[in-house]
């Protein structure tokens, strides 16, 4: 369902999904009157804390989703994996931002390639690989270093293998569990970027400044704007940005990875939510990226994504975030944590913004 008109403050939306990015979209909402009721299957669900109401089930309840469905005006979600039939579900019984469709594409890194190199953009050279015998034709058509990752359900470097000059065609099948897949040539990339785009029902479209990404143990530890890119070069991705969102007639904001050499980007990755690397627009533009999101579902007029500050956002990992005293008393930092209990190795636990007076 589409939206008719937009949701006054005093409206309840629905979020799938009950993580830090839910989260910080309860948080946004809540400051522009809005009420957010999330669903997740985990008790203990950090968005719960900060949002008026929850329900606890499965994905895949849909007695559940239903009652659901009932008592929210609008539904988005927190990341893309949501199943399929539940979005479908959910859409033909309220407003869903993003669309069912778009989960679809971005759902199988396959499809979702094959889409954004129809859209004449440039990604890796990538292959569909099914067995290992179609592995081995696909390594003959796009050589070596080359990049295994499972079609579906892969984040932070979870369901790939890099395959080098003496790596076994079996030993790689093998390392993503010999589910479907596709196989990326290596892109020698100098920097990965990304940038945050999002697009109104009405089809305004905005996006921010390009942010500047580093990875470690495959995931992101730190973002920066500006990016280290030319200004040809960002309003290149911001063309590319425009032209993925108005093909897929999206709704909501999109988080789009890219790979930058030389003078080229090259797209990695769509997330169709909220993304860790716009997390410094809380405290680097008027509107964040979540208020932005809330915008964009309820039919708001989408806000400025004009930068006032430079800024550097890090993750806090494990325990990392006990050093919140020190980073709190830091001059010029936002300290942002989860309401996590677990400090598990790696798990994200929080955010700091460093921000300094813009430059350029
Ligand atoms: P992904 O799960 O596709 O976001 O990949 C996780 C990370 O692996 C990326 O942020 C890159 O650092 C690296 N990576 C993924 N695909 C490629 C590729 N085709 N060439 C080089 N590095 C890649």
């Amino acid at each position: 369902m589409k939206l008719a008109r937009p949701l006054p403050p005093g409206s309840t939306i629905g979020i799938l999904g009950g993580g830090q990015l839910a989260r910080m979209l309860a948080l946004a909402a809540a400051r522009m009157g809005i009420d957010c009721h999330i669903y997740a299957p985990e008790v203990d669900s950090p968005a719960f804390s900060v949002s008026a109401h929850h329900t606890v089930a499965s994905y895949t309840d849909f007695c559940a989703l239903a009652e659901f469905a009932a008592n929210v005006d609008a539904i988005t979600y927190e990341f893309e994996n949501v199943p399929g039939e539940t979005a479908e579900f959910l859409g033909r019984r309220s407003v869903l931002a993003p669309s069912a469709s778009v989960l679809k594409i971005a759902q199988d890194r396959l499809v979702e390639k094959t889409f954004i190199s129809s859209l004449g953009i440039e990604v890796a050279l990538f292959a569909a690989v099914d067995d290992e015998r179609s592995l081995e034709k696909a390594l003959t058509l796009i050589g070596r270093p080359s990049i295994l990752k499972t079609r579906r359900l892969g984040y932070d470097g979870k369901g790939q293998t890099r395959i080098d000059a003496t790596t076994g065609v079996a030993l790689a099948w093998r390392d993503i569990g010999k589910t479907p897949a596709i196989l990326e040539g290596f892109v020698p990339f100098e920097t990965e970027v990304s940038i945050i785009a999002a697009r109104g029902w009405d089809g305004a479209l905005v996006s921010y400044d390009v942010t500047q990404n580093e990875h470690e143990n495959h995931v992101l530890r730190r973002s920066t704007v500006p990016a280290r890119i030319s200004a040809a070069m960002a309003e290149e991705a911001s063309r590319i940005a425009a032209k993925i969102i108005a093909a897929l007639g999206y709704v909501g904001v999109i988080g789009i990875e890219m790979f930058a050499l030389g003078n080229r980007l090259l797209v990695n990755e769509l997330a169709p939510r909220v993304h860790n690397s716009g997390h410094w627009t809380m405290d680097g533009c008027t509107v964040s990226q979540f208020e932005q999101h809330v915008r964009a579902v309820c039919g708001w007029p989408l806000g400025s994504t004009e930068r006032h500050s430079d800024a550097t956002m890090t993750n806090l990992l494990g325990d990392e975030a006990d050093e919140w005293e020190r980073l709190s008393g830091e001059a010029g930092t936002a300290v942002h944590l989860y309401g996590k209990h677990l400090a598990r190795p790696g798990r994200k636990m929080g955010h700091i913004n460093r921000v300094t007076p813009r430059q350029a």
